[in-house]
């Protein structure tokens, strides 16, 4: 081989990679399959189920002709192998030439088979099959919920992750698996930890977490994700996640401090009310009823930085704690803990030594 056919082939085998797994930036610039046959494919958001089984399929193809297009290509740069008269050439390119015809007519094959009856070949409506006897019901079932932005999602690198109200769905390449939540049980099998992450500068922890399903067929699979991303997981299962192996998950640092702040509330003064008195639901998360009030207990009441506020009790101590943290300088979160914050609704300045849990009065 001539030197500029071998530039041609790693040439050819660098762009190959970035169609099969493309980095980074060519996802960000939408120099994806799905992004640019999205007319073909439809909107993940419309028809979720659909939208994957056309795109599987179509990546499959689209796989399947890059070793014939290599040979093509060939052609044209060196027309000295003349790869395009059968008569001259070798028998190792002729080879090479009917394995990749091969390779797409068994890839044509497989993909005319999956289309029969609307799909009801394909492995993702196999999949769904599991889970109820047509599965296209499954599939509805799943694009309502997908619609919904409540969902959990995670996305690294090709993989992604969505975890809706009731299922599990990971979504690979030419794949995807799927467990009903109220069918799994999920375990925290490894963490792996890298110094500098390519999707997001800096120290980062990732966690697996193998997702095994009770019902027959389904296979266990594994999913994986940042471990900044874990606390926000476990509020979207509703199954615990068994970590029979102790391992440590590193907390984010808003989490970090969340859990600092729930302790520091824990230990601080008791404000009480009346029995009688109906506490209003918290007005930040709207999900459980208010139960802190903010009053002054740091210091005498007219001396310090803190002021007295006088609102009623509007909000639960996991929404003061994000509230009170937002209002913090994100540069510094050493600083957080000894910092005051204004009201959220008086901007009157308070401490944390000031968020009393409410003590309905025997
Ligand atoms: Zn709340
Ligand atoms: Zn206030
Ligand atoms: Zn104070």
């Amino acid at each position: 081989m001539a030197s500029y056919d071998v530039l041609y082939t790693f040439g050819y085998i660098l762009a190959s990679m970035c169609i099969v797994f493309p980095p980074r930036e060519f996802r960000e610039g939408g120099l994806t399959i799905e992004n640019i046959f999205s007319s073909l494919i439809g909107s993940e958001d419309v028809r979720f189920i659909h939208h994957h089984i056309r795109r599987t399929s179509l990546t499959v193809l689209i796989h399947s002709l890059l070793p014939l297009c290599y040979y093509i290509g060939l052609g044209y740069t060196s027309p000295g192998l003349q790869l395009f008269n059968l008569g001259k050439t070798s028998y190792l390119w002729i080879g090479f030439l009917c394995c990749s015809l091969l390779i797409v007519l068994v890839a044509t094959l497989t993909v005319l088979y999956w289309y029969k009856n609307n799909w009801s070949k394909h492995p993702i409506s196999k999949t769904l099959e599991r889970h109820g006897n047509r599965w296209y019901a499954v599939a509805s079932d799943i694009n309502i919920e997908y619609r919904r932005i409540t969902k959990f999602t995670s996305i690294l690198g090709q993989t992604k992750v969505y975890i809706t109200d009731s299922w599990i769905v990971k979504v690979s390449t030419y794949n995807m698996d799927i467990a009903y939540q109220s069918d799994v049980h999920l375990t925290l099998h490894d963490t792996d930890s890298h110094a500098i992450s390519h999707e997001n500068m800096g120290p980062v922890q990732y966690v697996s977490i193998t997702v095994s399903s009770i019902r027959d067929g389904v296979h266990p699979f594994s999913i994986r994700l940042n471990s900044n991303d874990y606390n926000d997981l476990q509020t979207k299962i509703q199954a615990p996640i068994r970590n029979a192996r102790n391992i440590v998950i590193h907390q984010s640092l808003s989490d970090k401090f969340l859990d600092a702040f729930q302790n520091q509330v824990a230990l601080n003064e008791k404000y009480s009310v009346p029995a009688d008195m109906e506490l209003e639901q918290c007005i930040g998360c709207m999900q459980t009823t208010s139960d802190v009030k903010l009053t002054k207990r740091c210091d005498d009441a007219t001396s310090g930085d803190c002021v007295q506020c006088y609102c009623r009790p509007m909000w639960c101590r996991q929404c003061m704690g994000k509230w009170f943290a937002s209002r913090q300088d994100q540069e510094r979160p050493e600083t957080w803990l000894a910092s005051r914050s204004p009201c959220p609704t008086c901007r009157s300045t308070f401490c944390m030594l000031d968020v009393c849990r409410i003590v309905v009065a025997e």
